[in-house]
């Protein structure tokens, strides 16, 4: 049995799993990424995870195949750096090499959506299909593309950042710089602040009643759930919302058609709730609609594990 560790750096915590060459994940450990505080120290503790882990385990780093890292940023793999990783304010980190020297052993290194998606296309939704694209519903869209079964982030590895495509000129400010990204209008936390603001214009509408007075209690989840007890307000937020993610997926649809598209994170878990009507969006303004050969739309199936276990997998690219 071959051993591989695959590790989510995230903005808030940094998950490590030891994953077997069943893709399992055996075992895994994390810690708080703690930021702000200097690269050097992230790196010494993600070397102690990975040390945790194998220990554990009864194993040694000697046993590992290989470590893989998903890290937000843009990521040139073949040599394991990150150009710039604005969330942490990082640049020009040597974050591959660097691993390497506290390891001793083969690092690679990917930005964290193009992992996740590697995931799925080695062992999950997107498994078999070597044109395809996944999108994460979550704080932000997160997409990784498969072309032709390889992994596309353009010629300067910054490519692929399919939630800063604009779908409303002037619309909604964006972190990145530009107004009305994808992003501000489907990922999760646009769900919820969609229905925060709804709330807050309308103080007598019944689903008060379970937030205590808190609107910050309002989640994605908190929407679904009221959908699912009968509430208009809710019903009429999600379908707007729905809409938005499906005329973004639309858009990639026209321009990549690729043979699946699978969509994860927290949201995906609801299945046919959130995709059945975004599917007879794309199916109603797809250009390729009257054709035989359409995108099919899935979930994510990977799910909480999709950036270790896409992270272990980075090794396997041919
Ligand atoms: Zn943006």
């Amino acid at each position: 049995m071959e051993y591989y560790i695959g590790i989510d750096l995230g903005g808030t915590n940094i998950a490590a799993g030891l994953v077997n060459s069943e893709l399992k994940v055996v075992d895994s450990v994390s810690c708080p990424t703690a930021l702000p505080r200097p690269a050097a120290q992230v790196e010494a503790d993600m070397a102690a995870l990975c040390r945790t882990l194998v220990e554990k385990n009864g194993l040694t780093l000697a046993d590992l195949a290989w470590v893989g890292i998903g890290t937000p940023g843009s990521v040139d793999p073949t040599i394991g750096f990150v150009g710039f990783n604005a969330n942490f304010g990082y640049h020009n980190w040597y974050l591959g090499p660097d691993m390497e020297k506290l390891l001793g052993c083969k690092v690679y290194v990917e930005n964290d959506a193009n992992a996740a998606a590697y995931g799925e296309y080695a062992a999950g939704a997107l498994k078999g299909a070597s044109f395809a694209i996944m999108i994460t519903l979550g704080t932000g869209v997160g997409a990784g593309i498969i072309l032709d079964g390889k992994l596309y982030s353009g010629y300067n590895h910054s490519g692929g950042e399919l939630g800063h495509m604009v779908i409303v000129k002037d619309g909604r400010p964006c972190m990145c710089g530009r107004r009305g990204c994808w992003e501000k209008y489907a990922s999760a936390r646009a769900l919820a602040e969609d229905m925060q603001a709804v709330l807050r214009a309308n103080p007598e509408d019944a689903l008060w009643k379970k937030l205590d007075g808190n609107i910050e209690k309002v989640d994605a989840r908190f929407v679904f759930d009221a959908v699912a007890q009968g509430s208009k307000t809710a019903k009429a937020i999600l379908e707007n919302y729905q809409e938005y993610v499906a005329c973004g997926l639309t858009n990639l649809i026209n321009i990549f058609q690729p043979e699946i598209v699978c969509v994860g994170g927290g949201v995906s878990k609801q299945g046919e709730i959130l995709l059945a009507p975004i599917r007879s969006y794309v199916d109603r303004e797809e250009y390729a609609r009257t054709g035989e050969k359409r995108a099919q739309i899935v979930p994510a199936q990977l799910f909480n594990d999709a950036g270790i276990v896409g992270a272990a997998l980075l090794g396997c690219q041919g």
